[in-house]
């Protein structure tokens, strides 16, 4: 280990030289399958030959320009992304903080147009927006905010999944201009909200006037079956951020938004650097033609299923297990104690997987994984997490 890295991370002793496909390979020969898809980033796998040729090509021919002249495929990107999410407008920035920090900029500025000097936004608790000061602020998260107050002002937090929370705040509280939240929450424990969870919110947003923000960075871009995960409730959000899956790796995020909310920001609210330059929206590109013409939403919903049914079929019911929940490929293993060891253990298995909330094994593989390779992984981790709470049944 080097001394010269700020110790933010705790790495695991491995390291990769490449990848193909679901699979990674380390600088010792080994072969790991990865069922974490480097935190729901890499959708397509790595090496995906599209998205390396479009960055090949694109490399080749301009990098960066900045946001000071037009760039032909960032507005291409715009078109695709608002036309396969029902949205109107895009800003593109590099990361998920960033796209989330794009949209409480935005609710802000939308109150203060409307004449509220003091607007609040609505966060949940047990979710996570990103790490810049307002976005762990909006996490509901105390591990990831103590020691970086004074935290930001202007946000209100109700339990997650719990509309009569949100209709007491709305009856209480003056001055909410919008609620934020994940249609799945991922690094909370993949919890799955109940079926009626996003329309009610939705009915409610409207009723007070409020901006339905949705936080797709980690359930987007086909991940759970669908799109976008909203669309499984037939809803439509005014503004949503997306990032991990965008560029396949490449880092790229989004705030896209719709309705009155697609004209708040002017030039001169908000910009970056990078956002959207033409390398990073040349990956992206590639990233949505992929998962529109090989259909790879559709195909997560299906592998999502096989796997969840698998899990259950092994896990279900089994003491030391809570709950085994999921939606496409985003699958939660619910343990009643603690169980970061397993990584380690999967690890042994040339196994990727990951623990999260503690006690929950968290499962996001590529959405280019093949049913023996969705097989794999199921009886793998059945295997690790029978062995872990007790051998088998
Ligand atoms: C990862 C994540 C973020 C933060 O994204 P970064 O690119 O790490 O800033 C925000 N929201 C959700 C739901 C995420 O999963």
């Amino acid at each position: 280990m080097v001394d010269t890295l700020m110790t933010t991370y705790k790495p695991l002793p491995v390291t990769f030289s490449h990848g193909e496909g679901p699979y990674l390979y380390a600088t010792d020969g080994r072969r790991y399958l990865d069922a974490l898809s480097g935190i729901a980033v890499c959708g397509l796998g790595h090496a995906h030959p599209a998205v390396s040729e479009a960055l090949c090509k694109q490399a080749g021919r301009l990098l960066h320009t900045s946001n000071l002249y037009r760039i032909k495929l960032q507005e291409q990107l715009a078109d695709e992304l608002c036309r396969v999410a029902g949205m109107e407008r895009a800003f593109f920035c590099n990361s998920g903080a960033e796209a989330n920090e794009a949209a409480l900029k935005l609710a802000r500025l939308s109150g203060h147009r409307r004449g509220i000097d003091n607007p609040r936004i609505i966060v949940t608790e047990g979710s996570f927006h990103g790490r810049t000061l307002a976005t762990l602020t909006a996490t509901g998260n105390r591990k990831i905010q103590a020691g970086f107050e004074p935290l930001v002002q202007g946000f209100l937090r109700a339990p997650y999944d719990d509309l009569e929370a949100l209709k007491r705040i709305a009856h209480n509280s003056r001055d909410v201009v919008a609620l934020l939240v994940e249609p799945i929450t991922g690094e909370g424990g993949i919890r799955v909200p109940a079926g009626d969870y996003l329309p009610q919110l939705r009915e409610l947003c409207d009723q007070h006037g409020w901006l339905l923000m949705l936080d797709e960075i980690q359930t987007g871009m086909g991940r759970t079956g669908r799109w976008f995960a909203h669309q499984h409730a037939g809803i439509q959000p005014d503004v949503m951020t997306l990032a991990k899956g965008l560029g396949n790796g490449v880092p790229i995020g989004a705030c896209l938004a719709r309705g009155a909310a697609a004209g708040v920001f002017q030039p001169g609210n908000h910009g970056s650097t990078f956002g959207g330059n033409p390398l990073a929206a040349s990956a992206a590109l590639a990233v949505v033609h992929t998962i529109e013409q090989q259909r790879l939403d559709a195909r997560a919903g299906e592998l999502g299923e096989r796997m969840l049914q698998g899990l259950r079929a092994r896990l279900q019911g089994r003491s030391g297990v809570v709950a085994v929940r999921g939606c496409g490929l985003m699958l939660g293993i619910e343990l009643e104690r603690p169980c970061a060891e397993l990584v380690t253990q999967a690890l042994e298995r040339d196994l990727l997987i990951n623990v999260t909330a503690e006690k929950v094994v968290r499962l996001l593989p590529p959405l280019i994984i093949s049913d023996e390779q969705a097989d794999t992984i199921v009886a793998e981790v059945s295997d690790l997490i029978e062995q872990f709470t007790g051998g088998p049944a």
